[in-house]
């Protein structure tokens, strides 16, 4: 099994996925993947760490109903880990805007509008994204290492 570019991303289910009953769809679809799942956890966020999870975009007009959005239902902050999996799991959800996202993505399949748009994922342009929103949501002992038991089916 080649072990290469494997790596963790944060990925967050917002309130309206979680409003919606949309959980399971969005977890399902990651471990069919074969991404492997090494932290998660329920919560309804805290208002200072959703604006240092949301910091970069403090001067946007859209700032004030994202923080608001975000900490006004339970999300589900996970980590994900795999070959690519940045870049994987973005492919996945899709672009921002749902109009914009394609059928068979999460937010093409599940969402319409922009501020309602289903999940987070880091952003795989940003180097320094996983690292930083680990850190923001778990604490290092909150994360589990252990054998995937289909790792030499998903891997050369
Ligand atoms: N957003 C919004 N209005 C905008 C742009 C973004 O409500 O004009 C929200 C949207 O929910 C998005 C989040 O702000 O998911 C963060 O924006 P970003 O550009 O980081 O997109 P993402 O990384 O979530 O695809």
């Amino acid at each position: 099994m080649s072990d290469g570019g494997h790596e963790r991303t944060f990925v967050m289910i917002k309130p309206d996925a979680f409003g919606r009953g949309l959980v399971g769809e969005v977890i399902s679809r990651l471990e069919e993947r074969g991404l492997k799942l090494v932290g998660i956890k329920v919560e309804t966020m805290p208002r200072e760490r959703a604006e240092e999870h949301y910091g970069e975009h403090e001067d946007k007009p859209f700032y004030d109903d994202l923080v608001d959005f975000i900490t006004s239902g339970p999300v589900v902050p996970m980590v994900w880990e795999g070959q690519d999996a940045t870049r994987q799991v973005r492919q996945m959800i899709g672009e921002t805007d749902p109009l914009e996202a394609q059928p068979g993505t999460i937010r093409g399949d599940f969402a319409l509008d922009l501020g309602r748009n289903v999940v987070h994922a880091a952003d795989h342009e940003d180097e320094g994204a996983n690292e930083r929103e680990i850190g923001i949501h778990f604490d290092d002992d909150e994360l589990i290492d252990y054998d995937q038991h289909d790792a030499e089916w998903l891997y050369e």
